[in-house]
């Protein structure tokens, strides 16, 4: 359900597609990771540098964000799940539609840092990036409550490597924080 499937959550009639596919095939769990390019830490640099890019970005990831609590709000009127991944502090989590399916009293959050589940730099050392999961299930959020870094330093995401972005490298999930998510939905 992203652009790297094939869907532009932009798009109202894509969108109103993925509407009709979870209504008919009642998924038992949505997996969400909304865009987050113009969000966490980095999002000050652009806002200053580059404020349309930065403004066209922000309402186009705003809008993905807002179908993501459009099916999260689906999958809870149907008793089914949900788990919607972001950056720490992101600031999706505070926006109205995302208040809405909080105050539904059935989401619980988890904030745990990735290097616990693998994640690194495309150098290979342990990268620490603060993620945070909301979900309607208790189950799939408990296993990452246990995690915990046990490294003595990390590579800081920022710069570039090998002409792609250390930022956008570490949007790809690593393979144990996938198989945790696999195992809970289960
Ligand atoms: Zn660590």
């Amino acid at each position: 359900m992203d652009f790297v499937c094939g869907t532009d959550l932009t798009n109202k009639a894509q969108v109103q597609e993925v509407f009709t596919y979870i209504t008919k095939f009642t998924p038992s769990v949505v997996i969400m990771s909304p865009l987050c390019t113009t969000m966490g830490g980095w999002s000050r640099l652009n806002r200053h540098s580059n404020p349309e890019r930065f403004a066209f970005e922000r309402r186009r990831a705003e809008q993905i964000a807002d179908v993501c609590a459009a099916v999260a709000m689906l999958q809870l009127k149907g008793n089914r799940h949900f788990c919607i991944e972001n950056p720490r502090g992101s600031y999706i989590f505070k926006l109205a539609k995302y208040q809405q399916v909080y105050d539904t009293g059935h989401v619980v959050s988890v904030s745990f840092p990735q290097c616990a589940c693998g994640l690194t730099s495309p150098e290979g050392e342990p990268a620490q990036k603060w993620t945070t999961l909301w979900t309607s299930s208790e189950m799939l959020a408990r296993p990452f409550r246990a995690l915990q870094c046990r490294h003595n330093s990390h590579r800081v995401l920022e710069g570039s490597v090998g002409g792609m972005n250390r930022t956008k490298l570490a949007q790809v999930w690593p393979a144990m924080m996938c198989a945790m998510i696999i195992d809970a939905v289960i």
